[in-house]
Protein backbone atom coordinates (compact mmCIF):
# COMPACT_ATOMS: atom_id res chain seq x y z
CA UNK A 1 0.00 0.00 0.00
CA UNK A 2 1.14 3.49 -0.56
CA UNK A 3 0.58 5.26 2.73
CA UNK A 4 -1.10 9.22 2.91
CA UNK A 5 0.77 11.22 5.30
CA UNK A 6 -0.61 12.72 7.87
CA UNK A 7 0.16 16.43 8.94
CA UNK A 8 2.54 16.13 12.28
CA UNK A 9 0.23 16.06 15.34
CA UNK A 10 3.02 16.12 17.96
CA UNK A 11 3.43 20.19 17.31
CA UNK A 12 7.30 21.54 17.50
CA UNK A 13 5.82 23.93 19.20
CA UNK A 14 6.32 22.48 22.34
CA UNK A 15 10.00 23.05 21.77
CA UNK A 16 11.77 26.34 22.18
CA UNK A 17 15.08 25.69 19.55
CA UNK A 18 17.07 29.14 19.76
CA UNK A 19 18.96 30.31 16.92
CA UNK A 20 22.10 29.92 18.16
CA UNK A 21 23.85 27.81 21.04
CA UNK A 22 27.34 28.07 22.89
CA UNK A 23 29.39 25.71 24.26
CA UNK A 24 28.53 25.16 28.08
CA UNK A 25 31.88 25.56 29.90
CA UNK A 26 32.07 26.13 33.80
CA UNK A 27 28.68 26.54 33.86
CA UNK A 28 27.85 29.44 30.97
CA UNK A 29 27.20 28.98 27.71
CA UNK A 30 30.04 30.84 26.02
CA UNK A 31 31.29 31.11 22.62
CA UNK A 32 33.88 29.35 20.77
CA UNK A 33 37.18 30.90 20.97
CA UNK A 34 37.69 31.73 17.45
CA UNK A 35 33.94 32.05 16.74
CA UNK A 36 33.50 28.97 14.31
CA UNK A 37 30.28 27.99 14.20
CA UNK A 38 28.64 24.96 12.67
CA UNK A 39 24.58 24.61 11.34
CA UNK A 40 22.05 20.96 12.80
CA UNK A 41 19.64 20.25 10.32
CA UNK A 42 16.50 18.73 10.66
CA UNK A 43 16.76 15.28 8.51
CA UNK A 44 13.33 15.52 7.68
CA UNK A 45 13.40 18.30 6.07
CA UNK A 46 17.05 19.27 5.37
CA UNK A 47 15.91 22.69 7.39
CA UNK A 48 18.58 24.03 9.63
CA UNK A 49 17.27 23.78 13.44
CA UNK A 50 20.27 26.08 14.92
CA UNK A 51 24.00 27.11 14.58
CA UNK A 52 25.84 25.72 16.83
CA UNK A 53 29.90 26.72 18.44
CA UNK A 54 32.52 24.45 17.04
CA UNK A 55 35.11 23.99 19.69
CA UNK A 56 38.58 24.47 19.10
CA UNK A 57 41.91 23.23 21.10
CA UNK A 58 41.63 26.21 23.31
CA UNK A 59 37.81 25.71 24.32
CA UNK A 60 38.61 21.95 24.65
CA UNK A 61 41.24 23.16 27.01
CA UNK A 62 38.94 25.52 28.93
CA UNK A 63 35.96 23.05 29.54
CA UNK A 64 38.78 20.54 30.95
CA UNK A 65 40.38 22.59 33.54
CA UNK A 66 36.91 23.95 34.74
CA UNK A 67 36.13 20.16 35.07
CA UNK A 68 39.64 19.81 36.49
CA UNK A 69 38.81 22.33 38.96
CA UNK A 70 34.91 21.06 39.83
CA UNK A 71 36.57 17.88 40.77
CA UNK A 72 38.45 19.03 43.65
CA UNK A 73 34.95 19.89 45.56
CA UNK A 74 32.51 17.06 43.55
CA UNK A 75 34.29 14.48 44.00
CA UNK A 76 34.52 15.55 48.25
CA UNK A 77 30.96 15.76 48.38
CA UNK A 78 28.95 12.83 50.20
CA UNK A 79 27.34 10.32 48.40
CA UNK A 80 24.10 11.22 49.23
CA UNK A 81 24.69 15.16 48.07
CA UNK A 82 25.45 13.95 44.64
CA UNK A 83 22.47 11.76 44.40
CA UNK A 84 20.71 14.60 45.51
CA UNK A 85 21.36 16.42 41.97
CA UNK A 86 21.14 12.98 40.06
CA UNK A 87 18.01 12.44 41.18
CA UNK A 88 16.91 16.53 40.52
CA UNK A 89 18.09 16.20 36.97
CA UNK A 90 16.37 13.17 36.54
CA UNK A 91 13.33 14.44 37.73
CA UNK A 92 13.64 17.65 35.61
CA UNK A 93 14.11 15.27 32.75
CA UNK A 94 10.46 13.79 33.19
CA UNK A 95 9.05 16.86 33.80
CA UNK A 96 10.22 18.29 30.15
CA UNK A 97 10.22 15.04 29.00
CA UNK A 98 7.78 16.28 26.21
CA UNK A 99 9.82 18.76 24.93
CA UNK A 100 12.92 16.74 24.81
CA UNK A 101 11.32 14.20 22.98
CA UNK A 102 10.10 16.33 20.27
CA UNK A 103 13.72 17.64 20.23
CA UNK A 104 15.35 14.85 19.86
CA UNK A 105 13.08 13.61 17.02
CA UNK A 106 13.95 16.70 14.63
CA UNK A 107 17.44 16.80 15.82
CA UNK A 108 17.92 13.01 14.97
CA UNK A 109 14.78 12.21 12.98
CA UNK A 110 13.44 9.55 14.86
CA UNK A 111 9.97 8.67 15.34
CA UNK A 112 7.95 10.87 18.20
CA UNK A 113 7.22 7.12 19.25
CA UNK A 114 10.82 6.26 20.02
CA UNK A 115 11.67 9.18 21.47
CA UNK A 116 8.92 9.72 23.62
CA UNK A 117 8.22 6.04 24.54
CA UNK A 118 11.74 4.53 24.81
CA UNK A 119 14.28 7.31 24.29
CA UNK A 120 13.34 9.93 27.28
CA UNK A 121 12.28 6.73 30.18
CA UNK A 122 15.44 5.30 29.58
CA UNK A 123 17.45 8.55 29.71
CA UNK A 124 15.42 9.43 33.30
CA UNK A 125 15.54 5.57 34.24
CA UNK A 126 19.80 5.97 33.93
CA UNK A 127 19.82 9.43 36.29
CA UNK A 128 17.71 7.79 39.16
CA UNK A 129 19.56 4.08 38.67
CA UNK A 130 22.64 5.91 39.39
CA UNK A 131 21.53 8.63 41.74
CA UNK A 132 20.84 5.01 43.73
CA UNK A 133 24.12 4.00 43.48
CA UNK A 134 26.19 7.61 44.55
CA UNK A 135 26.03 6.62 48.64
CA UNK A 136 26.38 2.92 47.91
CA UNK A 137 29.42 2.46 46.26
CA UNK A 138 31.22 0.97 49.88
CA UNK A 139 28.99 -2.14 48.82
CA UNK A 140 29.20 -2.35 44.91
CA UNK A 141 31.91 -4.83 45.32
CA UNK A 142 34.98 -2.49 44.51
CA UNK A 143 36.30 -2.22 47.99
CA UNK A 144 35.58 -0.01 51.30
CA UNK A 145 36.30 3.19 49.59
CA UNK A 146 36.87 2.79 45.86
CA UNK A 147 37.79 5.77 43.99
CA UNK A 148 36.68 8.49 41.04
CA UNK A 149 39.14 8.86 38.52
CA UNK A 150 38.68 12.18 37.76
CA UNK A 151 37.89 14.19 34.54
CA UNK A 152 35.98 12.03 32.16
CA UNK A 153 36.16 12.80 28.33
CA UNK A 154 33.25 11.51 26.46
CA UNK A 155 31.99 11.28 23.11
CA UNK A 156 29.04 10.04 21.80
CA UNK A 157 27.49 9.21 18.59
CA UNK A 158 24.26 10.47 17.17
CA UNK A 159 21.64 7.29 17.08
CA UNK A 160 20.70 8.05 20.85
CA UNK A 161 22.22 11.22 21.25
CA UNK A 162 20.52 12.21 25.05
CA UNK A 163 20.29 8.34 26.14
CA UNK A 164 23.95 7.58 25.18
CA UNK A 165 24.61 10.85 26.97
CA UNK A 166 23.05 9.78 30.22
CA UNK A 167 25.13 6.09 29.77
CA UNK A 168 28.07 8.28 30.26
CA UNK A 169 27.48 11.21 32.26
CA UNK A 170 25.20 9.74 34.82
CA UNK A 171 27.68 7.08 36.10
CA UNK A 172 30.48 9.10 35.96
CA UNK A 173 28.88 11.90 38.18
CA UNK A 174 27.47 8.85 40.55
CA UNK A 175 30.74 8.11 41.15
CA UNK A 176 32.27 11.77 41.54
CA UNK A 177 34.02 12.37 38.48
CA UNK A 178 33.45 15.78 36.58
CA UNK A 179 33.14 15.34 32.51
CA UNK A 180 33.82 16.93 29.26
CA UNK A 181 31.44 15.49 26.93
CA UNK A 182 31.35 16.26 23.33
CA UNK A 183 27.83 15.17 21.30
CA UNK A 184 27.68 13.76 17.73
CA UNK A 185 27.92 16.63 15.12
CA UNK A 186 24.58 16.11 13.70
CA UNK A 187 22.68 15.74 16.91
CA UNK A 188 23.88 18.28 19.42
CA UNK A 189 20.77 19.68 20.45
CA UNK A 190 19.71 17.67 23.09
CA UNK A 191 22.85 17.66 24.66
CA UNK A 192 22.87 21.59 25.20
CA UNK A 193 19.09 21.35 26.37
CA UNK A 194 20.83 18.98 29.22
CA UNK A 195 23.43 22.22 29.84
CA UNK A 196 20.35 24.03 30.83
CA UNK A 197 18.77 21.25 33.10
CA UNK A 198 22.21 20.86 34.92
CA UNK A 199 21.47 24.50 35.75
CA UNK A 200 18.26 24.09 36.22
CA UNK A 201 19.21 21.45 38.79
CA UNK A 202 21.44 23.81 40.65
CA UNK A 203 24.60 21.34 39.57
CA UNK A 204 28.09 22.89 40.67
CA UNK A 205 29.20 24.76 37.95
CA UNK A 206 32.03 22.97 35.88
CA UNK A 207 30.90 19.37 37.03
CA UNK A 208 29.20 19.01 33.82
CA UNK A 209 30.77 20.88 30.27
CA UNK A 210 29.50 20.17 27.27
CA UNK A 211 32.06 20.98 23.60
CA UNK A 212 30.29 20.78 20.43
CA UNK A 213 31.93 20.34 17.44
CA UNK A 214 33.16 17.07 14.96
CA UNK A 215 35.54 14.79 14.95
CA UNK A 216 38.52 17.04 15.39
CA UNK A 217 36.81 18.00 18.39
CA UNK A 218 36.41 14.75 19.62
CA UNK A 219 40.15 14.24 19.03
CA UNK A 220 41.30 17.09 20.57
CA UNK A 221 39.24 16.04 23.74
CA UNK A 222 40.92 12.13 23.77
CA UNK A 223 44.55 14.31 23.33
CA UNK A 224 44.49 16.49 26.49
CA UNK A 225 46.64 15.61 29.27
CA UNK A 226 44.20 16.84 31.83
CA UNK A 227 41.51 13.93 31.35
CA UNK A 228 42.17 10.54 33.30
CA UNK A 229 39.34 8.45 31.25
CA UNK A 230 38.39 8.85 27.83
CA UNK A 231 34.62 6.96 27.59
CA UNK A 232 33.84 6.44 23.80
CA UNK A 233 30.75 5.48 21.54
CA UNK A 234 31.00 5.48 18.12
CA UNK A 235 32.17 3.50 14.83
CA UNK A 236 34.99 0.92 14.99
CA UNK A 237 37.41 2.76 13.22
CA UNK A 238 37.49 5.62 15.29
CA UNK A 239 37.37 3.75 18.35
CA UNK A 240 40.50 2.19 17.47
CA UNK A 241 41.99 5.23 16.50
CA UNK A 242 41.42 6.51 20.12
CA UNK A 243 42.49 3.19 21.38
CA UNK A 244 46.26 4.23 19.67
CA UNK A 245 46.13 7.76 20.75
CA UNK A 246 45.57 6.77 24.40
CA UNK A 247 48.14 3.77 24.53
CA UNK A 248 50.66 3.96 27.24
CA UNK A 249 49.44 7.02 28.87
CA UNK A 250 47.36 7.66 32.46
CA UNK A 251 43.97 7.23 30.70
CA UNK A 252 41.25 4.32 31.08
CA UNK A 253 39.49 4.04 28.49
CA UNK A 254 36.23 1.90 27.68
CA UNK A 255 34.62 1.49 24.15
CA UNK A 256 31.42 1.10 22.65
CA UNK A 257 31.56 0.50 19.15
CA UNK A 258 29.86 -1.04 16.19
CA UNK A 259 28.27 -4.52 16.01
CA UNK A 260 26.24 -6.97 13.11
CA UNK A 261 24.27 -9.26 15.36
CA UNK A 262 22.23 -12.16 14.67
CA UNK A 263 18.59 -12.98 15.07
CA UNK A 264 18.76 -16.43 15.45
CA UNK A 265 14.99 -18.27 14.31
CA UNK A 266 14.63 -21.45 15.40
CA UNK A 267 11.67 -24.08 13.55
CA UNK A 268 9.88 -23.97 16.84
CA UNK A 269 9.30 -20.55 17.61
CA UNK A 270 6.19 -18.84 17.31
CA UNK A 271 6.25 -17.34 13.99
CA UNK A 272 4.31 -14.14 14.74
CA UNK A 273 6.06 -13.29 17.63
CA UNK A 274 9.69 -13.66 15.74
CA UNK A 275 8.60 -11.72 13.23
CA UNK A 276 7.83 -8.69 15.52
CA UNK A 277 11.09 -9.13 17.04
CA UNK A 278 13.12 -8.75 13.97
CA UNK A 279 11.14 -5.83 12.67
CA UNK A 280 12.13 -4.33 15.96
CA UNK A 281 15.52 -5.27 16.15
CA UNK A 282 16.48 -3.86 12.49
CA UNK A 283 13.44 -0.90 12.23
CA UNK A 284 13.66 0.49 15.52
CA UNK A 285 15.77 3.76 14.98
CA UNK A 286 15.84 3.25 11.45
CA UNK A 287 18.47 0.43 11.88
CA UNK A 288 20.81 3.35 13.30
CA UNK A 289 21.92 0.67 16.46
CA UNK A 290 24.97 -0.84 17.07
CA UNK A 291 23.45 -4.11 18.40
CA UNK A 292 20.75 -3.98 15.72
CA UNK A 293 19.87 -7.64 14.47
CA UNK A 294 20.87 -6.38 11.15
CA UNK A 295 21.72 -10.55 10.23
CA UNK A 296 17.93 -12.52 9.89
CA UNK A 297 19.57 -16.55 10.46
CA UNK A 298 16.56 -18.52 9.91
CA UNK A 299 16.10 -22.32 10.17
CA UNK A 300 15.73 -23.73 6.72
CA UNK A 301 12.26 -25.66 6.79
CA UNK A 302 10.31 -22.63 8.20
CA UNK A 303 12.23 -20.00 6.24
CA UNK A 304 9.48 -19.80 3.61
CA UNK A 305 6.74 -19.26 6.10
CA UNK A 306 8.40 -16.48 8.02
CA UNK A 307 9.60 -14.60 5.05
CA UNK A 308 5.98 -14.71 4.07
CA UNK A 309 4.89 -13.22 7.41
CA UNK A 310 7.71 -11.09 7.69
CA UNK A 311 6.94 -9.19 4.34
CA UNK A 312 3.39 -8.67 5.41
CA UNK A 313 4.60 -7.20 8.18
CA UNK A 314 7.13 -5.09 6.65
CA UNK A 315 4.42 -3.99 4.42
CA UNK A 316 2.91 -2.14 7.11
CA UNK A 317 5.26 -0.29 8.12
CA UNK A 318 5.13 3.58 7.79
CA UNK A 319 7.78 5.57 6.53
CA UNK A 320 7.72 9.12 6.76
CA UNK A 321 7.29 12.86 9.38
CA UNK A 322 9.17 11.79 12.94
CA UNK A 323 6.82 14.24 14.53
CA UNK A 324 3.73 11.95 13.20
CA UNK A 325 2.97 9.70 16.33
CA UNK A 326 1.60 6.99 13.41
CA UNK A 327 5.51 6.79 11.54
CA UNK A 328 7.28 3.43 12.34
CA UNK A 329 10.12 4.59 10.30
CA UNK A 330 11.61 7.87 10.66
CA UNK A 331 14.63 10.29 8.61
CA UNK A 332 17.74 8.83 8.17
CA UNK A 333 19.92 11.37 10.04
CA UNK A 334 22.39 12.59 7.83
CA UNK A 335 23.44 12.79 3.66
CA UNK A 336 26.17 10.80 4.19
CA UNK A 337 24.80 8.04 6.24
CA UNK A 338 21.66 7.68 3.45
CA UNK A 339 25.16 7.46 0.84
CA UNK A 340 26.89 4.79 3.40
CA UNK A 341 23.39 2.55 3.26
CA UNK A 342 22.63 3.28 -0.38
CA UNK A 343 26.75 2.23 -1.22
CA UNK A 344 26.10 -1.02 0.78
CA UNK A 345 22.43 -1.79 -0.39
CA UNK A 346 23.71 -1.31 -3.98
CA UNK A 347 26.86 -3.82 -3.30
CA UNK A 348 24.39 -6.38 -1.84
CA UNK A 349 22.37 -6.72 -5.15
CA UNK A 350 25.47 -6.23 -7.42
CA UNK A 351 26.80 -9.27 -5.28
CA UNK A 352 24.15 -11.35 -6.01
CA UNK A 353 21.38 -11.27 -3.25
CA UNK A 354 18.06 -10.62 -3.58
CA UNK A 355 16.30 -7.17 -2.54
CA UNK A 356 12.76 -6.81 -1.63
CA UNK A 357 11.50 -3.41 0.06
CA UNK A 358 7.30 -2.82 -0.04
CA UNK A 359 6.09 -0.22 -1.86
CA UNK A 360 6.46 3.08 -0.18
CA UNK A 361 6.25 6.92 -1.04
CA UNK A 362 9.14 8.57 0.78
CA UNK A 363 9.00 12.24 1.66
CA UNK A 364 10.56 14.57 -1.33
CA UNK A 365 12.81 16.23 0.93
CA UNK A 366 15.18 15.13 3.84
CA UNK A 367 16.94 11.77 4.12
CA UNK A 368 14.91 8.07 3.74
CA UNK A 369 15.57 4.87 3.10
CA UNK A 370 12.60 2.14 2.60
CA UNK A 371 12.49 -0.68 5.00
CA UNK A 372 14.22 -3.43 3.04
CA UNK A 373 15.30 -7.03 3.18
CA UNK A 374 17.82 -8.74 0.98
CA UNK A 375 17.50 -13.07 0.48
CA UNK A 376 19.79 -15.07 -0.83
CA UNK A 377 22.60 -13.60 1.16
CA UNK A 378 25.82 -15.49 2.09
CA UNK A 379 28.74 -15.13 4.39
CA UNK A 380 31.37 -13.50 1.66
CA UNK A 381 28.68 -10.92 1.23
CA UNK A 382 29.34 -7.37 2.49
CA UNK A 383 25.93 -6.76 3.87
CA UNK A 384 26.06 -9.58 5.75
CA UNK A 385 29.80 -8.27 6.64
CA UNK A 386 29.62 -4.76 7.07
CA UNK A 387 27.87 -2.55 9.35
CA UNK A 388 25.23 -1.10 7.34
CA UNK A 389 23.71 1.31 10.41
CA UNK A 390 20.08 1.60 8.69
CA UNK A 391 17.22 -0.22 7.56
CA UNK A 392 17.96 -3.13 5.98
CA UNK A 393 17.82 -6.53 7.03
CA UNK A 394 20.13 -9.51 5.47
CA UNK A 395 18.43 -13.19 5.57
CA UNK A 396 20.80 -16.25 5.94
CA UNK A 397 19.77 -19.68 6.66
CA UNK A 398 21.04 -22.50 8.81
CA UNK A 399 20.02 -26.21 9.55
CA UNK A 400 21.69 -26.97 13.32
CA UNK A 401 22.21 -25.11 16.49
CA UNK A 402 25.94 -25.83 15.49
CA UNK A 403 25.66 -24.18 11.97
CA UNK A 404 23.54 -21.27 13.40
CA UNK A 405 26.08 -20.53 16.26
CA UNK A 406 28.82 -20.43 13.73
CA UNK A 407 27.69 -18.30 11.40
CA UNK A 408 26.67 -15.90 14.34
CA UNK A 409 30.11 -15.62 15.40
CA UNK A 410 31.44 -14.84 11.80
CA UNK A 411 32.30 -11.60 12.05
CA UNK A 412 34.48 -9.45 13.62
CA UNK A 413 31.83 -7.82 15.89
CA UNK A 414 30.26 -9.18 19.16
CA UNK A 415 27.90 -6.89 20.54
CA UNK A 416 24.23 -8.84 20.35
CA UNK A 417 22.45 -11.67 19.14
CA UNK A 418 18.91 -12.68 19.48
CA UNK A 419 17.44 -16.19 20.21
CA UNK A 420 13.92 -17.48 19.05
CA UNK A 421 13.12 -20.89 20.07
CA UNK A 422 10.42 -22.35 22.05
CA UNK A 423 13.19 -24.55 23.90
CA UNK A 424 14.87 -23.18 26.85
CA UNK A 425 17.88 -25.69 26.86
CA UNK A 426 18.73 -24.83 23.68
CA UNK A 427 18.80 -20.73 24.71
CA UNK A 428 21.51 -21.67 27.18
CA UNK A 429 23.44 -23.91 25.28
CA UNK A 430 23.52 -20.82 22.26
CA UNK A 431 23.65 -18.43 25.04
CA UNK A 432 27.03 -19.68 26.01
CA UNK A 433 28.36 -20.46 22.85
CA UNK A 434 27.55 -16.89 20.76
CA UNK A 435 30.53 -14.66 21.61
CA UNK A 436 28.53 -11.72 22.54
CA UNK A 437 27.95 -8.94 25.03
CA UNK A 438 24.27 -9.48 25.09
CA UNK A 439 22.28 -12.37 24.49
CA UNK A 440 18.18 -11.62 24.10
CA UNK A 441 16.15 -14.73 23.80
CA UNK A 442 12.76 -14.67 22.20
CA UNK A 443 12.53 -10.75 22.42
CA UNK A 444 15.34 -7.71 21.12
CA UNK A 445 16.55 -4.43 21.79
CA UNK A 446 15.25 -4.67 25.36
CA UNK A 447 17.48 -2.34 28.15
CA UNK A 448 17.58 -1.93 31.56
CA UNK A 449 19.70 0.65 33.23
CA UNK A 450 20.34 -2.30 35.86
CA UNK A 451 21.86 -4.59 33.51
CA UNK A 452 25.44 -4.05 32.22
CA UNK A 453 25.63 -3.44 28.32
CA UNK A 454 28.88 -3.62 25.59
CA UNK A 455 30.62 -5.63 23.35
CA UNK A 456 33.05 -8.76 22.65
CA UNK A 457 35.92 -8.80 19.81
CA UNK A 458 35.80 -5.49 17.81
CA UNK A 459 32.68 -4.28 19.08
CA UNK A 460 34.11 -2.63 21.95
CA UNK A 461 35.30 -3.33 25.52
CA UNK A 462 34.45 -2.34 29.13
CA UNK A 463 30.65 -2.04 30.36
CA UNK A 464 27.79 0.85 30.58
CA UNK A 465 24.60 0.13 32.60
CA UNK A 466 24.42 -2.15 35.95
CA UNK A 467 26.89 -2.33 38.85
CA UNK A 468 29.50 -3.50 36.49
CA UNK A 469 28.97 0.37 34.67
CA UNK A 470 30.46 2.02 37.99
CA UNK A 471 33.96 0.04 37.65
CA UNK A 472 34.48 2.36 34.36
CA UNK A 473 34.93 5.42 36.47
CA UNK A 474 36.34 3.99 39.63
CA UNK A 475 39.91 3.27 40.88
CA UNK A 476 39.34 -0.38 42.55
P1 LIG B 1 31.99 8.17 14.43
O1 LIG B 1 32.74 7.15 15.18
O2 LIG B 1 32.65 8.83 13.30
O3 LIG B 1 31.46 9.31 15.41
C1 LIG B 1 31.10 9.08 16.77
C2 LIG B 1 31.58 10.28 17.59
O4 LIG B 1 33.00 10.35 17.55
C3 LIG B 1 31.09 11.62 17.09
O5 LIG B 1 30.84 12.46 18.18
C4 LIG B 1 32.28 12.13 16.30
O6 LIG B 1 32.34 13.53 16.18
C5 LIG B 1 33.44 11.63 17.13
N1 LIG B 1 34.70 11.47 16.41
C6 LIG B 1 34.89 11.29 15.09
N2 LIG B 1 36.21 11.17 14.83
C7 LIG B 1 36.86 11.27 16.00
C8 LIG B 1 38.24 11.18 16.38
N3 LIG B 1 39.20 10.96 15.50
N4 LIG B 1 38.55 11.29 17.68
C9 LIG B 1 37.59 11.47 18.61
N5 LIG B 1 36.28 11.57 18.30
C10 LIG B 1 35.92 11.45 17.02
O7 LIG B 1 30.69 7.50 13.94
P2 LIG B 1 29.70 8.11 12.85
O8 LIG B 1 30.37 8.81 11.72
O9 LIG B 1 28.72 8.90 13.62
O10 LIG B 1 29.11 6.79 12.29
C11 LIG B 1 29.94 5.96 11.50
C12 LIG B 1 29.66 4.55 11.79
O11 LIG B 1 29.88 4.28 13.19
C13 LIG B 1 28.23 4.13 11.58
O12 LIG B 1 27.92 3.87 10.25
C14 LIG B 1 28.19 2.91 12.44
O13 LIG B 1 28.81 1.86 11.75
C15 LIG B 1 29.03 3.27 13.63
N6 LIG B 1 28.28 3.76 14.78
C16 LIG B 1 28.16 2.94 15.86
C17 LIG B 1 27.47 3.40 16.98
C18 LIG B 1 27.30 2.56 18.20
O14 LIG B 1 26.46 2.90 19.05
N7 LIG B 1 28.06 1.52 18.41
C19 LIG B 1 26.92 4.66 16.97
C20 LIG B 1 27.08 5.48 15.87
C21 LIG B 1 27.77 5.01 14.78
Amino acid sequence: PVFEYAPAPESRAVVDIAPSYGLFIDGEFTEAGDGKVFKTLSPSSEEALSEVAQAGVEDVDRAVKAARKAFETWSALPGAERAKYLFRIARIIQERSRELAVLESLDNGKPIRESRDADLPLVAAHFFYYAGWADKLAYAGYGADPRPLGVAGQIIPWNFPLLMLAWKIAPALATGNTVVLKPAETTPLSALFFADICRQAGLPKGVVNIVTGDGSTGAELVAHPGIDKVAFTGSTEVGKAIARTVAGTKKKVTLELGGKAANIVFDDAPIDQAVEGIIGGIFFNQGHVCCAGSRLLVQESVQDELLDALKRRMSTLRVGDPLDKNTDIGAINSAEQLARIRTLADAGEAEGAERWAPQCELPSSGYWFAPTLFTGVTQAHRIAREEIFGPVLSVLTFRTPEEAVAKANNTPYGLSAGIWTEKGSRILWMANKLRAGVVWSNTFNKFDPASPFGGYKESGYGREGGRHGLEAYLDV
